[in-house]
């Protein structure tokens, strides 16, 4: 169990001495595969979070899960681009793209990351930025991650205030008119639905 980028770090240079393959989780919710003979960080507690309203970014730990930021940044009328669970860990989700129940209107979520940190697989802390380190940092947004462990993630905020929406279930011989009448009603709306899900 990593509780800071130091434990990190060590952790690393650890597994490095001795040769040993390196996994990660925070939530579990994506598949390890099997770890053994390795060494399997736990980052879940990791939940430094900051949610910064002048600038609408946010910059979250290797723990941290969306319903988190989610309940951070809402009372200013801010939402990050979580997905369909608020359950995921911040940084599995984002570094795998992460396409978002909001993703049609604002992108993935990986196309809004401003800094990673991270402790490559040698055992260095690095800061990196579309500028400072382009290939790894467009490597990183969107490719996982083979290179080390993301220990924080600079990210930027959409202007949501307010969201309307749940699960909608049918009988299994009613969809149609089902979808006229949903349709219909969506037109009536006062703020018509800019992020309609199939
Ligand atoms: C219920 C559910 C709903 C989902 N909905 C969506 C969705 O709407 N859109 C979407 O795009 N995806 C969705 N996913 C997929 C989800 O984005 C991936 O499973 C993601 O890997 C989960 O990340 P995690 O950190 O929660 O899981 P974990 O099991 O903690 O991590 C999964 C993997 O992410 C990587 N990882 C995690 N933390 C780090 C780190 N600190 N540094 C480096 N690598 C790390 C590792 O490769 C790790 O094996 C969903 C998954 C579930 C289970």
């Amino acid at each position: 169990m990593a509780a800071s980028t130091a434990d990190v770090v060590a952790a690393i240079c650890h597994a490095k001495v001795r040769d040993l393959p390196v996994g990660v989780h925070s939530t579990g919710h994506g598949y390890a595969g099997s770890s053994t003979g390795g060494m399997l960080i736990n980052t879940s507690n990791m939940q430094s979070l900051s949610v910064d309203t002048s600038t609408g970014s946010a910059r979250a730990g290797a723990g941290v899960r969306w319903e988190s930021v989610i309940a951070q940044a809402a009372p200013h009328g801010l939402a990050p681009l979580n997905g369909s669970s608020p359950d995921l860990g911040v940084i599995g989700y984002t570094l795998g793209g992460g396409m978002g129940p909001m993703g049609r209107t604002f992108g993935f979520a990986a196309d809004h990351v401003n800094a990673i940190e991270i402790v490559t697989n040698d055992g260095s802390l690095q800061h990196v930025t579309a500028d400072s380190e382009p290939e790894l940092f467009w490597a990183l947004c969107g490719g996982k991650c083979a290179v080390g462990i993301v220990t924080n993630i600079d990210f930027n905020l959409m202007p949501v205030p307010e969201v309307y929406g749940g699960p909608s279930s049918f009988p299994r011989r009613m969809p149609p008119p089902c979808f006229t009448r949903m349709a219909t009603g969506c037109v009536r709306c006062p703020n018509p639905p800019r992020h309609p899900l199939p």
